[in-house]
């Protein structure tokens, strides 16, 4: 299901909980609205009004993939970017590392799984970006 996306500045300052498997469907309408957008690369879950740590994002190869309790290991290559966000008008500067690794859980037929990838470039941005959002990091 598409959602609308919220711009309540409290609701997206607010630390997320944990994200479970409950969340599934979430998770599909998180990818379902993202896909609908223009311009857009990653969704979190507090952008549709639910304060869960999950996001959507599409990775290099155009597949939309999903992340739950996303948690930067450690990130090479701090460096200065212009980004905006779906939620917030404008732009704003950021650090970002060009290369981070990343704990998280995926959704594998309705169960949490433990993940640790690494991750470059644009694909790092956004990712660190999203893990901002689960954090109530709100700039
Ligand atoms: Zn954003």
């Amino acid at each position: 299901m598409i959602r609308e996306l919220i711009r309540d500045e409290a609701l997206l300052s607010m630390p997320c909980e944990p994200a479970t498997a409950e969340d599934a469907e979430l998770a599909a309408d998180l990818i379902e609205t993202l896909a609908s957008l223009e311009d857009a690369g990653c969704l979190a879950a507090n952008q549709l009004g639910v304060p869960h740590a999950l996001f959507a994002y599409e990775d290099e190869k155009g597949a939309y993939r999903v992340m739950l309790n996303p948690k930067l290991v450690f990130g090479l290559g701090p460096n200065r970017v212009v980004e905006a966000c779906l939620t917030r008008e404008g732009e704003s500067t950021a650090v970002r590392h060009i290369k981070i690794k990343v704990d998280f859980d995926a959704l594998v037929d309705g169960e949490l799984v433990h993940r640790r990838r690494e991750f470059a470039g644009f694909t790092a941005q956004m990712i660190q970006h999203m893990i901002d959002h689960c954090n109530g990091k709100y700039i």
